[in-house]
């Protein structure tokens, strides 16, 4: 935990852009403020792309702090999924090694970063006697089915299937992202989806429990049988029981948008027979060498390996809030440097005895970070 100062006066109320509405909106009205941040799947942390968008949400945290608000803050580490396997078995090691020293580097970058760590942390493993639960309460509602497996899958008691989420329950569903049919199909597809897969009444339903499949891990599953959460869920499910229904805002990356925050929205919806969160905030992907960052393309700039050339972790703080959270960019060999130039004329400027006043900076830079946090203009 930073040690995190208090400065004379407060804050004013904090917009921010909301990805539903496009709009601007004072997210948190109350005293208390509520935010979800979705994890990473642990098996390439941290690369610049994550470290804006974790720095980008430790800023609207500290924001609102500075505002009145008591934050709560929950997120989860997505420590069981098929890209962490995939990776695990591509690589010769064993999942759970990686999972587990991939969320230690996590943290390690985010503690330099000086980001407030979540009050509510917890991995997709932990929560799955909840999210059992949970799927089993879907299933009783009517707002989940089985679906048969494939001969060979279900260990045991193949005959129960995996479980699919009934979008059709859900009137609202949809109207998170706004996307087209052809839209959301589409991308649903291309970020983790299974929309060809066989007997579901709709090719968006997402997976909600997969079954056993010789090779993978899997966990009891109380009347679902032996298998492994799906992803949208554990947040859902984690969300929920962090924060309670409904919460402020949830955010992440721009594309969690859809399906993912779509769909643990829809979900929340229907366990709770109300509502998810209130608003959606997205930070813009960061590129590299001229494409988005990405685990699939490995163009690659890792936290770890800047701290490694000696750089103070406050130098690519500074590198990461000069790009506004929502702003697509590129990092580029010039962003470095004018994080330590900018480091270095601060600590020196403030090493000084006395100075001007600073009432008048301090207010301008509350309202530049006010309006959607635009921390370039508070710089
Ligand atoms: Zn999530």
């Amino acid at each position: 935990m930073p040690q995190i100062p208090s400065l004379p006066g407060r804050g004013l109320p904090i917009q921010v852009h909301d990805s539903t509405t496009g709009e601007l909106v004072v997210a948190a009205e109350g005293d208390t403020a509520t935010m979800y941040v979705c994890g990473i799947t642990p098996y390439d942390a941290t690369h610049i792309g994550h470290a804006a968008t974790y720095v980008g949400f430790d800023l609207l945290n500290r924001a609102w702090r500075d505002a009145g608000h008591t934050v709560t803050h929950a997120s989860n580490v997505t420590d069981v999924d098929d890209p962490l396997l995939e990776r695990a078995t591509a690589t010769g090691v064993d999942w759970w090694d990686l999972a587990v020293e991939q969320t230690a580097l996590l943290a390690e970058d985010m503690t330099a970063l000086g980001v407030v760590p979540p009050d509510v942390y917890r991995g997709a493993v932990e929560a799955i006697p909840d999210v059992v639960q949970a799927v089993e309460a879907l299933i009783e509602d009517g707002f989940a089915y089985r679906v048969p497996v494939e001969p060979g899958a279900g260990g045991d008691a193949p005959e129960l299937g995996d479980v699919y989420a009934d979008l059709s329950a859900d009137a609202r569903f949809g109207a998170v992202s706004r996307l087209s049919r052809d839209d959301m199909v589409r991308l649903f597809g291309e970020r983790g989806g299974d929309p060809e897969r066989d007997g579901k009444k709709d090719p968006l339903d997402p997976l909600l429990w997969r079954r056993e499949r010789v090779g993978e891990p899997s966990w009891d599953g109380a009347s679902l049988g032996t298998g492994r959460p799906g992803w949208h869920i554990e947040c859902a499910v984690i969300a929920r029981d962090g924060l309670g229904l409904p919460f402020d805002i949830q955010g992440g990356g721009a594309d969690l948008l859809f399906p993912h925050h779509e769909m643990s929205t829809s979900h929340d919806r229907l366990l709770d027979h109300g509502f998810g969160a209130r608003n959606h905030v997205h930070a813009g992907l960061v590129a590299y060498q001229g494409e988005k960052m990405s685990k699939s393309r490995g163009n690659l700039v890792f936290v770890s390996a800047l701290r490694a050339t000696g750089v103070d972790p406050m130098a690519i703080r500074l590198a990461l809030l000069a790009h506004h959270y929502r702003s697509e960019w590129e990092w580029t060999d010039a962003d470095l440097p004018a994080g330590v130039e900018r480091l270095e004329r601060w600590r020196s400027a403030v090493s000084g005895n006395g100075g001007p006043d600073a009432d008048a900076t301090l207010a301008a830079v509350r309202e530049a970070l006010a309006n959607d946090l635009d921390a370039p203009t508070a710089l």
